[in-house]
């Protein structure tokens, strides 16, 4: 048998909550306290069973003999010559290769992490979509971005944001995505706020309305990057399947349930979302909502065909919007000399 091969069968213990890491030491023979440790080890990152020091020399050897930690392969690593965001490929151990960002910002460092290998969504400016969905991650392979960008980065780091906006449509795996929150805000694992974290959803309505009751402390962000049901659906195949009108009802519950403030993601396509009357329209849909539109300056993707409107008009367009009342700010360009927009790394190696 190969060492890969090993490995497959063996229990990835990153994907485990705490009781179920309890389980799994009395399984292994142990009282329920050695699960306890076992668990904050392993959710510090920790990935080799003879550094847990406060565990005894046979749960080690059994750990060694079932378990894994179930972290990931780097199969590429950029960092960013004029910001610093570092750029990961990692595989998933079964031919799948997803990718994580790392920006660091003066408040904290965040990880942008994916949900899915590939993408189903279709969207038309984005590389994700561009193969389709190979499968969707484990709650343990998200969670499993977070640690091993920690592993690898060029210098120590630790992450305390996390945006769910890589590759995939986090609502299209709500299982593996609701399974990560959990893990990573577990008091006795990372212990991270709820309110350092954001889903980005292309806007699947069932999705966002499990997630306000779920997740009513976790931030939301919507892609939204059409001001009306006929501009939308020529680039976001999901509104043929939730128009415009539930999208909005659906945002609208959101903030009456949670009473937290929607991000709209706004990315400015030259000539089809970006004129003035675009803005107008855009302003008038949102106009009384609790929310905050994100222009973002289109990366543009070889192959499909359509080019970014430049941040002059980014900074156009947002003062439109805010002249008619809507904040709106225009997002930095972090890594945009390392194949920054989404999927496109991936992309290049597929
Ligand atoms: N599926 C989720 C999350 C992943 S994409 C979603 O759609 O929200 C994260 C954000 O990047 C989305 O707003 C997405 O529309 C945007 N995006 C995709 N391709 C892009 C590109 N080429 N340039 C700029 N933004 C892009």
């Amino acid at each position: 048998m190969t060492e890969t091969n090993k490995s497959e069968n063996k229990t990835k213990l990153r994907g485990l909550g705490l009781s179920e890491t309890e389980a799994l030491a009395k399984d292994l023979g142990q009282p329920a306290f050695r699960g306890r440790q076992l668990f904050r080890w392993i959710n510090k990152g920790i990935t080799d069973f003879r550094e847990m020091s406060d565990l005894p020399e046979v749960f080690v050897r059994k750990l060694e003999e079932k378990c894994t930690a179930g972290s990931l392969e780097l199969m590429d690593h950029q960092v960013s010559a004029k910001d610093g965001t570092e750029k990961f490929l990692f595989g998933l151990g079964d031919g799948n290769a997803v990718e994580s960002v790392l920006m660091r910002y003066k408040y904290g460092s965040t990880a942008c992490i994916s949900s899915q290998a590939g993408c189903r969504m279709g969207c038309a400016f984005c590389a994700s979509g561009i193969n389709g969905l190979n499968r969707s991650l484990t709650p343990g392979e998200m969670l499993s971005q977070i640690m091993d960008i920690e592993r690898y980065a060029s210098s120590p780091v630790s992450i305390s944001h996390v945006v769910i906006m890589g590759t995939g449509e986090p609502f299209d795996n709500y299982d593996g995505t609701s399974g990560f929150l959990r893990l990573i805000h577990d008091e006795k694992g990372r212990n991270m706020s709820s309110r350092n974290i954001t889903v980005s959803t292309c806007g699947l309505v069932p999705g966002i309305r499990r997630f306000a009751d779920e997740f009513p402390q976790v931030n939301l962000a919507v892609s939204l990057h059409a001001p009306d049901q006929e501009t939308r659906e020529r680039i976001m195949p999901v509104s043929r399947a939730y128009d415009m009108d539930e999208l909005m009802a659906a945002c609208e519950e959101y903030t009456e349930k949670t009473h937290r403030r929607i991000t709209f993601e706004y990315a400015l396509i030259r000539g089809v979302n970006d004129s003035d009357v675009s803005a107008a329209r855009l302003a008038n849909m949102l106009r009384g909502m609790l929310c905050h539109v994100n222009l973002i300056p289109l990366n543009k993707v070889g192959e499909t065909g359509l080019d970014g409107s430049g941040r002059k008009r980014a900074r156009e367009f947002a003062e439109l919007l805010e002249k008619r009342g809507i904040p709106a700010t225009v997002r930095r360009e972090l890594g945009s000399d390392i194949d920054g927009a989404c999927g496109q790394l991936r992309l290049k190696r597929g």
